[in-house]
């Protein structure tokens, strides 16, 4: 073996005084920060994780660690303490057992004890924008797995108990001996519970949970956007055997609203307005998301698309005191189904039109004119 090995202290980030829980807890947290399965195809993190593990098996070791201690790499080589051949290919074979060993202990909180901690549960929601303008409190009902009150959540049929696991002595884990290594994995018998159930709950078939339906109170904050997410902790699934619940997640979605747009804190609508007013001007009125109206007026000679701007009538800033904007932008709409009467006034106000009451248009068609002119001049 190569003797620029790095310090297996160096390795696990561990003082030489450190005692065996802070090994442990120092490789595990090594172990799954380059544990090849998170760094797919990086070669460098799968020799750094054959140094982390490496260096563990050393140090975990009592006897090792002292000749390590003593002789440092030598005590390994060839020859040296406990022959060097060790870490060769039977550790590379042990691999995939402790990935599994370690990862399985990992997703599990409280191992041993078979406890695991409910799911997290996904609630979609849709709600109005005047909702997310007001805020509100919504009653929701959701069918979650809660504790079996039968049992108490042991799984265990009324006046009896649970039996401590045969197979693991209630310990929920078995160790097995495998070449060089000692794996320690989840019971088989009782799923890590450390127990066995000989007469299980009717309510719940033993699985000490049973489905209900729970009305929550869920608190919609003034300003939510689409896609605002609520989280309600401890309201998802129950836990496993006495694990602690998940957490319930509110996805809010907005529905289109009939009459405004919101961009941000600011809401937009389009208003149709007659030629008529566009023309000399007026006023009409607008409601507002806070279900009153307000006044909007127009001065003569108002184009179509103009817009209007009407200061803290939009939504609500989320977690702030500030307010958005509304804007109402006008449509000039083209007069249809004339009589005949307006058909001949409107002709006769087209007779009486000059340049000054289509400055927009005049300007148009002398552009169309000169862009003909300079092409009729051209050799
Ligand atoms: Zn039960
Ligand atoms: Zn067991």
């Amino acid at each position: 073996m190569s003797t620029t090995k790095r310090c297996y202290y160096e390795t696990l980030e561990v003082e030489r005084n450190a005692d065996d829980s802070t090994l442990k807890s120092a490789f595990r947290k090594l172990a799954m920060k380059w544990h090849p399965d998170r760094n797919p195809g990086d070669p460098q993190c799968e020799m750094k994780f054959k140094e982390i593990n490496e260096a563990y098996e050393v140090l975990k070791d009592g006897d090792k660690r002292a000749a390590y201690d003593r002789y440092g790499h030598a005590a390994f080589e060839q020859g040296g303490f406990g022959g060097g051949a060790g870490f060769g290919a039977g550790f590379a074979s042990s691999f995939s057992d402790i990935f599994e060993d370690l990862f399985g202990m990992a997703s599990q909180r409280g191992r041993g004890t078979g406890r695991e901690r409910g799911a997290d549960l996904r609630y979609n929601m849709e709600i109005t924008l005047e909702d997310a303008f007001k805020g509100k409190t919504a009653q929701i009902e959701i069918p979650v797995s809660v504790t079996c009150e039968a049992c108490s959540g042991t799984g265990a049929k009324a006046g009896t108990k649970p039996k401590t696991c045969s197979t693991c002595g209630g310990a929920g884990r078995v160790r097995q001996a495998q070449g060089f290594f000692t794996l320690e994995r989840t019971c088989p018998t009782c799923q890590g519970r450390g127990q066995t159930i000989e007469d299980p709950c009717p309510s719940c078939s033993g699985s000490g949970r049973v489905i209900k339906e729970r009305t929550l109170s869920v608190n919609i904050p003034q300003g939510v956007e689409d896609g605002t997410r609520i989280r309600l902790a401890g309201e998802g699934e129950a836990g496993l055997r006495g694990g602690p619940p998940g957490d319930l997640y509110i996805f809010l979605s907005l529905a289109n609203h009939e009459i405004f747009q919101r961009d941000g804190a600011d809401l937009h609508c389009r208003v149709p307005i007659s030629m008529v007013t566009a023309a000399l001007g007026g006023e009409f009125e607008v409601p507002t998301i806070d279900r009153g109206k307000t006044k909007v007026k127009v001065p003569s000679g108002t184009q179509t698309g103009r817009r209007f701007r009407i200061a803290a009538k939009g939504m609500p800033v989320l977690r702030s005191r500030q307010v958005g904007d509304m804007y109402v932008q006008v449509v000039v709409e083209t007069p249809q189904n004339l009589t005949k009467k307006q058909q001949e006034l409107l002709a006769e106000f087209e007779k009486l039109s000059s340049g000054e009451t289509q400055p927009e248009a005049v300007g148009f068609f002398s552009k169309v004119k000169e862009f003909f002119g300079s092409r009729a001049s051209a050799p």
